[in-house]
């Protein structure tokens, strides 16, 4: 019996034994790859910053790093190829991205940074801050925004005057010529809205576009003189606070309320249609129902302000006012 046991332990040590020496037998070329000790390569590329809240005229440097195999990283900053894929936001200069004047609040956009096989994404968003566009006076520095915020608290400079108004192509019904005009891309964006409505069968009428600082002073001071001073305040708007003067402002009317600016508009099958549609070509209802605390307005169904597509559809989507929008996103 023992002398089974030690045979069986020899025979099992011997063929331990055997396959610890076949191992060794085994060509080299059959050997499965290993990283040699000395292999530094490239795992991974890391762009700073990564996502990204610009404003516009803003330069933002990138700076981009390689994490080798050993954990070293490396600058690849001056190697590596940014690219932008939409120019209408931001052009590249050498590792810096300088976003265009025409880059609005809710514009958002991608850059890629390429180094040998890696690739990142970035993406940057555009905030024009309300605390950015403001000076210590309470005069607003961005007049010429299309996503610009004035209100009782932003004033306009008094010298501001928009440099591409153009005569409006939609109906109008005030014979001053000064009101029937707003900038090119605001005109053009009613004309649409307007041809909308059309489609729906509903037909809609300008009443006053751009304001000057002047006209603004004699509208404001014509109703100090007749209703006081707090009718005025409440309902019209001081010289430099009026949106009319920025040339992206229009208050429409329509044949069911006489061609005159009542909240009763916003009943009607015009004023609803607008209510829902009007974010679609670039406008917002500028002082919605409820909000007046906010706004420093009255209720106003007629008055819509241009901010341009995205932004309009941002707005309107969150269903905050102006104001709230720019303090929440
Ligand atoms: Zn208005």
């Amino acid at each position: 019996m023992k002398t089974k046991i030690f045979t069986l332990i020899v025979v099992i040590t011997a063929i331990l034994f055997t396959g610890c020496h076949s191992n060794e037998d085994i060509p080299n070329e059959d050997i499965p790859n290993k990283i040699t000790p000395d292999a530094n390569e490239i795992t991974q590329i890391n762009v700073y910053p990564s996502d990204y809240t610009a404003f516009s005229g803003e330069t933002v440097d990138l700076k981009v790093e390689a994490v080798m195999s050993n954990g070293e990283i490396k600058s690849i900053t001056e190697d590596a190829v940014i690219s932008n894929t939409n120019d209408n936001f931001a052009t590249v200069n050498n590792s810096s991205l300088v976003i265009s004047n025409k880059a609005l609040t809710g514009d958002s956009f991608n850059i890629t940074v390429k180094y040998e096989n890696f690739l990142e994404k970035i993406k940057i968003d555009i905030k024009n801050s309300l605390e950015r566009n403001i000076n210590a006076e309470g005069v607003i520095t961005n007049s010429s925004s299309y996503d610009a915020v004035m209100n009782k608290e932003r004033n306009l400079p008094s010298d501001y005057i928009p440099e591409d108004l153009v005569t409006l192509s939609v109906p109008t019904c005030l014979k001053n010529p000064e009101v029937n005009q707003l900038r090119i891309e605001a005109s053009e964006a009613l004309s649409k809205l307007f041809e909308g409505a059309k489609k729906d069968e509903l037909k809609l009428i300008a009443r006053s576009g751009y304001r000057s600082y002047n006209t603004q002073t004699s509208l404001y001071n014509g109703i100090v003189n007749k209703y006081g001073q707090d009718y005025a305040d409440k309902y019209s708007a001081k010289p430099g606070q009026s949106e009319h003067q920025t040339g992206l402002a229009i208050d429409i009317t329509a044949d069911s309320v006489s061609l005159q600016l009542e909240d009763t508009f916003g009943d009607t099958e015009e004023g609803k249609w607008v209510k829902e549609n009007a974010h679609k070509y670039g406008f917002i209802i500028r002082y919605p129902e409820g909000k007046e605390s906010i706004t420093g307005y009255e209720y106003e169904p007629w008055h819509l302000r241009y901010l341009g597509e995205t932004l309009a559809t941002k707005v309107y989507e969150s269903g905050l006012t102006l104001e709230e929008y720019f303090k929440n996103n």
